[in-house]
């Protein structure tokens, strides 16, 4: 028999996407139909949402949450079972979905996810007519206050918070305590208070059931002060609750032999062509002597390590490399690569989000780039193994468990992947661009990488059985 289980992220694929929390919560539902679990996902109705959904059929309504009148509509769309909050108040706004026009954080970003989580907490204890989840498995700060909503409303349905990014806690105020609709007497040290903030993150660590993170290594990393952000003491109190459990990617959507953004191929060499395409589409200075295309792919932050790429430029094209990129974030770091872009025929840059580019890239390119200061699991080396594009990761989170690095015993055994360094220094990444080189150099080496790459079991499968398995336990 089928079960039940409640899903509430603030982004999901393909209807609205700001990071790899929007690709895993989109993959999931189908991941764990095939462990006979239904997964129905709450999501905010924004905008972009509810346009792409339809207006669907309203399965409950509140005429004051948290400020203004708000429904849920229930619909299938894009493949999911989708219960959309329509709430205007929080979610009808020009801009992105956590961003105002300006760049800068909506003020109210505490309240409009806390309202999420209240309604998903409602849902948990029964507020909708028939049905109702065994088990809510909610995602990063966004939806990490409806354990804590369902512990006042003593309600038993387990939970499991899946933490994406320590780095974003949905901090807000001491002062809005009665704006959030919590309670005055948790908010002490082993409640939600953070350094004299309201934690949403934190309540969602010390209430939810059972908590996971998106790989093995980052699990361990949480623990440690250098990575948790100031709440690995908190997960340590939890560490007998906490997995690790490996992000997959959508096999069916990015898939070289199939994918009809590109050129398909089903060997590196069948690359050739889609390369030559984004040498053009990037107007990069190519010529007979060149070395690997490299690519990055990414959120343009300090978390991503892309200030020591720029660091190191110079030295991946004295050694006869590419670079092509495509990000946007942080004004500082996108006006670094447009100047090394003016700067060298041989840097392309493009600053945005398009998800078809994306594809191009990692179908044309010889190598992804990922040197990450902490990566919770990472999405675009995964999508370079799968389309032939070498990674070149920093030996961090799930990236180190993902890449098989191209050392000695490696190399000789036939089964490295790709490349890992560390530390997270421009000369530790220089050392891993020489090597990548040469190793470009070698034709029958580097195919034998990317045919290992491509040849990784990347999809969802382990990861679901291990999702089954924590949903099995949590709910007896
Ligand atoms: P994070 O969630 O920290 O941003 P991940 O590697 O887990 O990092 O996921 C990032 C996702 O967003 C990947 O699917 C990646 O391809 C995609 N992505 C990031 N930046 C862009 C961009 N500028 N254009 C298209 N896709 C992007």
């Amino acid at each position: 028999m089928t079960r039940q289980a409640l899903s509430v992220a603030s982004e999901c694929v393909p209807l609205v996407k700001t990071g790899g929390l929007a690709d895993v919560v989109g993959a999931l539902p189908g991941a764990m139909a095939g462990q006979g679990w239904a997964l129905r996902t709450l999501l905010p109705g924004y905008p972009a949402v509810l346009k792409q959904t339809g207006q669907g059929t309203i399965v409950w309504s509140d005429d004051d949450l948290f400020g203004g009148p708000a429904s849920l509509r229930a619909m299938q769309a894009a493949g999911l079972d989708l219960l959309i909050l329509d709430a205007p108040h929080l979610y009808s706004r020009e801009g992105q979905i956590y961003l105002d026009t300006n760049g800068r954080d909506w003020p109210d970003n505490p309240k409009r996810y806390a309202a999420l989580s209240w309604v998903a907490a409602a849902i948990a204890d029964g507020a909708l007519p028939d049905w109702r989840p065994e088990i809510v498995h909610v995602h990063d700060w966004q939806a990490a206050l409806t354990p804590t909503y369902l512990r006042m409303r003593n309600a038993q349905t387990p939970t499991l918070l899946t933490v994406h990014n320590v780095a974003f806690h949905g901090n807000a105020p001491a002062e809005w305590l009665e704006a959030l609709r919590l309670p005055a007497d948790r908010f002490t040290a082993v409640g939600f208070e953070f350094y004299g903030q309201i934690s949403a993150l934190k309540a969602g660590l010390v209430d939810a059931t059972a908590i996971s993170t998106v790989s093995p290594t980052y699990a361990r990393e949480l623990l440690d002060p250098s990575f948790g952000m100031g709440l690995d003491g908190v997960i340590a109190t939890r560490a007998s609750v906490l997995h690790g459990v490996l992000n997959g990617i959508d096999t069916a959507i990015w898939d070289p032999a199939t994918d009809p953004l590109i050129k398909p191929y089903k060997t590196p060499r069948g690359k050739a062509r889609n390369r030559a395409a984004l040498i053009e589409t990037f107007g990069l200075e190519a010529g007979a002597e060149d070395g690997p295309l490299c690519i990055v792919v990414s959120r343009l932050s300090d978390q991503k390590g892309l200030d020591i790429l720029a660091e190191a430029v110079p030295r991946l094209l004295e050694a006869g490399g590419m670079l092509a990129l495509l990000g946007s974030g942080d004004p500082v770091l996108e006006a670094r690569f447009q100047d090394l872009a003016d700067a060298y025929p041989r840097v392309g840059v493009r600053i945005g989000y398009s998800e078809p580019l994306s594809h191009q890239m990692f179908a044309g390119a010889d190598a992804v780039l990922v040197p990450s200061r902490f990566e919770p699991c990472g999405l675009t080396q995964l999508y370079g193994l799968r389309y032939g594009a070498v990674p070149v990761v920093a030996r961090t989170g799930g990236l180190a468990d993902t890449v098989i690095d191209a050392n000695t015993m490696a190399l000789n055994a036939g089964v490295a992947t790709g490349l890992q360094f560390g530390p997270v220094t421009a000369e530790a990444l220089g050392h891993a661009l020489d090597h990548l080189v040469a190793l470009y150099r070698q034709p029958a080496v580097f195919a034998r990488m990317q045919r290992n790459g491509m040849a990784q079991a990347l999809g969802w499968g382990p990861s679901a059985a291990v999702y089954a398995d924590i949903y099995a336990k949590l709910t007896g």
